[in-house]
């Protein structure tokens, strides 16, 4: 189901639209830190969600100039450099991209100023310099030498205060890109203003880095599922044992304060049931996999997945739900045998009529391989921006950009 019209009412922040671009040059920070496989991109998801504002501004009139990070380069470094990203860019754009190897200094400040309109020119690696982690403001205004406006479309680095997705704002005018938008109206809207039944189903490794994305939740939700490792922790605060499996005893009180809270507060709460159990956690474990009650897990062995009966409770409230939110895989969906809940609850995500909003690097990548990403009202480009979002945590990136 798409997303009503009147949250993007949600949405203050001057776009691109709010823009006049003909004639001008736009700095645009993009995220394109994707994987790469023998020097060339295994996964081109972030780039093809950053071409609806290349290619608005380009038509717009503007020239672009495109800037980004990948990785953790430790200074200059060839294998992270941009170069493959920017021949994927130039084939799904349809035309050439010149990436320009230095990017601060007055050479690239002539080949900026060079730029005609629908031009289209790739900086290398923006975190080949340590002054962008810095933020230096040196380094953000030599960034901004030759460009009109800055465009931050980069929604999975707009929880970093950086040189590139935040000082640059103090020398350029500064706008929203389609994609930032776009995620901030959809993990907002699903904050404020939900259609109810709300269901969240939080899961993956532990749960000490999901507290605040529970606390956040747990207000506004009427049913919340948890699964994967974090679920452990809470079986363990109810007193079940948990065997071998992932789980965190120091977290047990917050975790049984998250538990009172919402069903203190008549809401529902899912936790699992039943489980899959394995001797271990990888590959070789899947032969001696079972599922058991959750009171009956033997304590040699790790919990993977969840079981059969608990899926089918997923099942029933996400039919029942108007807006889902989804972060965390349900198992160590790494392993194909250890896979069944997540892709069951995508699954099931993607049949629904309800809203359905999924955040977190891991799941997005988990519904990516499914194939199901477009069967979502909204799959996050940013795994650690997207919880920050949904913890309520003002992003540096979104807050640098002035409001309409
Ligand atoms: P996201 O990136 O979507 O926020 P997380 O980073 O919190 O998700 O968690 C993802 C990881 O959780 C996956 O690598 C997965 O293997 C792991 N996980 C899920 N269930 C279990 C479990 N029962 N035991 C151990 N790890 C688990
Ligand atoms: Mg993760």
């Amino acid at each position: 189901m798409p997303l009503a019209a009147s949250t993007a009412a949600l949405f203050h922040k001057r776009t691109i639209r709010d823009a006049d671009v003909r004639g001008k040059r736009a700095l645009v920070r993009v995220d394109f830190n994707v994987p790469l496989e023998n020097a060339s991109v295994a996964d081109d998801t972030r780039i093809r969600a950053a071409l609806p504002t290349v290619r608005a501004l380009l038509k717009g009139g503007a020239a672009v100039g495109l800037v980004s990070h990948l990785g953790r380069p430790k200074g200059r470094d060839p294998k992270l450099s941009l170069a493959p990203v920017a021949k994927r860019l130039a084939g799904l754009i349809g035309q050439p991209v010149a990436l320009l190897d230095e990017y601060v200094g007055p050479e690239v400040e002539r080949a900026v100023r060079a730029m005609n309109p629908g031009d289209l020119v790739m900086l290398e690696n923006v975190r080949f310099h340590p002054e962008e982690e810095k933020n230096d403001p040196a380094f953000a205004k030599q960034l901004a030498a030759g460009f009109d406006l800055y465009v931050n479309d980069a929604f999975g680095t707009a929880h970093r205060a950086h040189a590139s997705t935040e000082g640059v704002a103090r020398f350029l005018p500064a706008y929203a890109g389609l994609l930032l938008e776009k995620e901030l109206v959809a993990l907002g809207g699903i904050l404020d203003q939900p259609k109810r039944p709300f269901l969240a189903i939080i899961g993956g490794a532990k749960v000490s880095t999901k507290m605040d994305v529970l606390r956040s939740l747990v207000p506004r939700v009427d049913t919340l599922a948890i699964g994967g490792g974090m679920a452990n922790t809470f079986l363990l605060a109810m007193g079940r044992e948990v065997g071998r499996s992932l789980a965190e005893p120091d977290k047990e009180t917050e975790a049984r304060l998250v538990t009172d809270e919402v069903e203190g507060n008549g809401k529902e709460l899912l936790l699992p049931v039943d489980v899959v159990a394995a001797p271990s956690a990888d590959a070789d474990g899947a032969s001696g996999a079972a599922t058991y009650d959750v009171d009956e897990v033997p304590s040699h062995l790790a919990i993977v997945d969840v079981g059969p009966r608990t899926i089918d409770r997923y099942a029933r409230v996400i039919g029942n739900a108007k807006t889902i939110f989804w972060n965390g895989p349900l198992g160590v969906f790494e392993v194909p045998a250890f896979a069944n809940g997540t892709r069951r609850v995508a699954e099931l995500m993607a049949s629904s009529g309800a809203t359905t909003v999924v955040g977190g690097g891991e799941s997005a990548q988990a519904v990516e391989e499914a194939g199901l990403a477009d069967k979502m009202t909204h799959v996050s480009t940013g795994g650690g921006a997207s919880l920050e979002l949904i913890e309520g945590k003002t992003l540096p990136g979104v807050a640098a950009i002035p409001d309409r």
